[in-house]
């Protein structure tokens, strides 16, 4: 099965929690910030449009209230249009208050027309219109006079034939019967839009008495548009409800002339491409659109505006999402720092715990592994301040030392019982070379003396003289006195041929029953009979048992003139010559 290494075990979860947990932190906190900035986003359209709508309200709510002021005027006192000059003071005075007015007029059924009017590009001042000053059915311009209305004539403005009765804005008031808006479309002579409001007059009993407008040039508003302050790359436009453009931020046409009329400017048409992409959503809602160039992402807000006699415009704001990303951006990069330093936090405290748990267990594991109780007794004490393995370490301690003191007792437990042994097994060796009466060599043990003393005799040429004894009669002992008494007199003839012989240089055994053995080291034949004599002479002197005399017979073999012979050979020669002194009378000595 494998095994885990404990550090793994430690920081792996460390390192999936911290992952789960950046993940989790990251993901909400991007939505967070992802709402907030559309919520500003959102907040900044709606502001904007709100400010465009009341503009829009304020710019055109003179048209509605003069219009409806002077159709109640004229429909409920017809008698005013008998004389259309002292209308011109009216006019005037309704129209001088309110910038945006370029016309407020009165067409008769008869087709005389007045109007207060102003260049609405250039003038500021109105002046008055007229065509039946001069000439009937003639159009001239004058000053406008304060007390008459109407004035001296301008010369520069161009005199033409003009009949109300046909214009676009008296046959709208007829086919409408009532209040109507005329179609957007460019002033005559002038690069702006205007858009008029007429509406037919009746007399009480339902007769036509002519028609009356107001009309103002859209140049305000589009101006307007164009100076509002917004974020870079922000546009805002007013269309009608087909895309017609009335007005934009943006400073290109609004429409296009040519020989054969003018061409108003759609939203599809538009050269900003973000105007045509806008086109392709005109109902209220919001939408994302893609600049196909920058690649760049843009809210793009539309609602209507809706206008008194049932006209309705559109406001369009587009505003590029870098603008509210961009709080998101700097919010995202915030979060993902927090995120890496809490990720570098965690990783470092979780390795230092695994270094804190995992070092003083790897020290354990190698001190176990080295198999010598000295690498656990070296660790050092206590190991770790983590409860557990303080503890452990401290049992494996003291298993250690207790270990340690039982191997050193048992080691001097074996060394003594080795010494012991040792001495049992010399004194083994020493009693089986022994003889257990007299406690002389046994035959075993003169062997190896006798080969070792002929070898070194043979080397060093030196005199060495073999003997071999036996006690004469001693058969005839034994059967007199008892065998205890024949054992007593072996131990006192070995000790009286122990006072003959040289502890340190010569050997004596117990050959055999009543047979012993002498070799005298370094000593010829002749001195070795000296000896062997004073031992017989001893016997003669000394009684063994109660007055009884022992004799011995022996065999003496000398190295001096048999220098090549075995130790068989020997002890074989030395027989043949004990066996003559037993032959020849016994108490004797032969050694030749
Ligand atoms: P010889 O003079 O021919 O040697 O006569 P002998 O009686 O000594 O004859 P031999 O050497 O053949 O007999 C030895 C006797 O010694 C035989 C045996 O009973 C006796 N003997 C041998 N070993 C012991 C012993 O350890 N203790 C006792 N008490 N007697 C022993
Ligand atoms: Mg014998
Ligand atoms: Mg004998």
């Amino acid at each position: 099965m494998t095994s885990i290494p404990l550090r793994w075990l430690i920081i792996t979860p460390f390192v999936l929690l911290t992952l789960i947990s950046g993940s989790i932190m990251y993901f909400f906190s991007t939505v967070t910030i992802s709402n907030i900035a559309n919520n500003i986003g959102e907040q900044y359209i709606n502001e904007v449009e709100n400010r465009i709508e009341d503009r829009v309200s304020d710019f055109m709510s003179p048209v509605n209230d003069i219009l409806e002021i002077n159709l109640n005027a004229f429909s409920n006192r017809p008698e005013m249009l008998s004389n259309l000059t002292p209308l011109s003071l009216r006019l005037y005075e309704q129209a001088t208050p309110h910038q945006q007015m370029t016309f407020i007029s009165l067409a008769t059924v008869q087709g005389k027309y007045i109007a207060s009017a102003r260049d609405p590009i250039r003038e500021t001042k109105h002046n008055i219109a007229a065509n039946f000053i001069n000439q009937p059915f003639t159009i001239e311009g004058f000053y406008y006079d304060r007390y008459k209305g109407i004035g001296d004539k301008i010369i520069t403005d161009p005199t033409f034939s003009y009949d109300p009765r046909v214009r676009p804005f008296y046959q709208d008031a007829l086919k409408a019967e009532t209040i109507t808006w005329s179609d957007i479309s460019p002033y005559y002579g002038y690069p702006t839009l205007g858009i008029g409001l007429s509406a037919p007059i009746y007399a009480s009993g339902g007769k036509l008495l002519g028609v009356t407008a107001t009309s103002i040039a859209l140049i305000e508003l589009d101006n307007y548009l164009e100076s509002l302050t917004l974020v870079d790359n922000a546009y805002v436009f007013l269309a009608e409800k087909n895309g017609a453009l009335i007005a934009s931020s943006g400073k290109e046409a609004l429409f296009e002339r040519s020989d054969k009329g003018y061409t108003r400017v759609h939203l599809k048409d538009h050269p900003n491409s973000l105007f045509q992409m806008a086109s392709k959503f005109l109902h209220t809602g919001s939408y994302h659109l893609n600049s196909e160039g920058s690649g760049e992402d843009f809210l793009y807000h539309v609602r209507p505006v809706t206008l008194k006699y049932g006209k309705t415009w559109l406001i369009g704001i587009i505003i590029p999402s870098s603008h509210h990303k961009g709080i998101l951006a700097e919010y995202t990069e915030i979060t993902i720092f927090i995120t890496l330093m809490l990720f570098a936090c965690i990783a470092f405290i979780g390795s230092a715990i695994a270094w804190y748990i995992g070092k003083p267990i790897q020290q354990l594991n190698q001190a176990t592994n080295d198999k010598r109780i000295e690498s656990i007794l070296s660790l050092p004490q206590p190991l770790s301040k983590i409860r557990e393995i303080k503890s452990l370490s401290k049992g494996l301690h003291l298993m250690a030392e207790n270990l340690q003191d039982t191997l050193q007792h048992l080691e001097k437990k074996v060394s003594e019982r080795t010494s012991d042994l040792q001495d049992e097994n010399h004194h083994l060796l020493e009693s089986s070379l022994t003889d257990e009466l007299t406690h002389l060599t046994n035959r075993r043990g003169f062997n190896t003396a006798f080969d070792a003393a002929l070898t070194l005799a043979k080397k060093n040429q030196t005199p060495l003289t073999f003997v071999i004894a036996d006690i004469d009669y001693f058969k005839q002992i034994n059967d007199t006195f008892g065998h205890t008494a024949g054992d007593n007199t072996l131990v006192s003839v070995a000790e009286s041929m122990k006072k003959y012989t040289r502890s340190d240089k010569d050997i004596l055994a117990r050959y055999g029953g009543e047979e012993f053995v002498l070799v005298f080291v370094n000593l010829d034949k002749e001195k070795a009979i000296e000896r062997i004599n004073k031992i017989r002479q001893e016997f003669a002197n000394t009684p063994v048992l109660n007055d009884q005399h022992i004799t011995m017979s022996f065999g003496v073999v000398g190295l001096k003139n048999n220098p090549t012979l075995t130790a068989p050979d020997i002890i074989n020669l030395a027989d043949k010559r004990l066996y003559q002194a037993k032959n020849t009378g016994r108490n004797k000595v032969i050694s030749e």
